[in-house]
């Protein structure tokens, strides 16, 4: 349902060097046309991508402020992302909630936020690998959905990134359908929790170890629209196999 859609989160990586080379490979690169495709380089970093990159990649930060700038040392707030030219942010990452300790509201109240000032929002969920084996993982995915739906005035500018938290960076990605279960478990959660309309045509992409040998396999699931890629987004040309796997 909806344009496949791949983002290629860069996470905490590269220098002006590699990154200047990754967007070379990325603008020399043949992509599917049917396909949304959004990079989400370091915030330091975005000014350079966006200055450099083609305009048929669009523009992700990887995390915002939960308002308004001001004195809040260290954060980057959405009004500043907008005037870099980014149109997406990646919120709920499971190394945001994992590691740095955000929780559902924190991450609601910055969706909504981000919402309202017309950037869009990849909505990251995702189980552990203690809550998948003891049976948890459709409630822990839903109690993530519901703080986003609790908090955002509309679903019209949100992609939703299934991403098993076992799976991320380690090499075990999920089978296709593992992943297939669970975004049918979430599209069913929007239609009874939402709207049918908003369940059809929400965008729910799997991210966890995709890539240039996984995702044909991966893209042919009927409910997996897309993906959100870590390591193997910093090779262009397998990220471009994992863009032109649209199906
Ligand atoms: P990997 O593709 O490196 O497993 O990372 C996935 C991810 O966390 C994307 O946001």
């Amino acid at each position: 349902s909806g344009k496949f859609f791949v983002g290629g989160n860069w996470k905490c990586n590269g220098t002006k060097d590699s990154i200047s080379k990754l967007v070379s490979e990325l603008n020399s690169a043949t992509l599917e046309s049917d396909v949304d495709v959004v990079v989400a380089p370091p915030f330091v970093y975005i000014d350079q991508v966006k200055n450099s990159l083609s305009d048929r990649i669009e523009i992700s930060a990887q995390n915002c402020w939960i308002g308004k700038g001001g004195a809040f040392t260290g954060e980057i707030s959405v009004e500043q992302l907008k005037d870099l030219g980014c149109k997406w942010v990646i919120l709920g990452h499971s190394e945001r909630r994992h590691i740095i300790g955000e929780d559902d509201q924190f991450i609601g109240k910055k969706a909504a936020y981000a919402l309202n000032q017309g950037v869009g929002v990849i909505a990251c969920i995702g189980e552990l690998l203690e809550e998948r084996e003891a049976g948890k993982t459709f409630d822990v995915c839903f109690q993530q959905m519901k703080a986003y739906a609790d908090a955002v005035p509309s679903w019209d500018n949100i992609v939703i990134a299934y991403e098993p938290v076992w799976a991320i960076g380690t090499g075990k990605v999920a089978t296709p359908a593992q992943a297939q279960e669970v975004h049918v478990a979430i599209r069913d959660w929007l239609s009874k929790n939402v709207s049918a309309e908003v369940a059809s045509k929400t965008r729910i992409i799997y991210g966890g170890s995709v890539n240039g040998g996984n995702c044909a396999e991966l893209a042919k699931q009927e409910d997996i629209d897309g993906f959100l890629v870590g390591g193997a987004s910093l090779k262009g040309p397998e990220f471009a196999t994992i863009i032109n796997s649209v199906t």
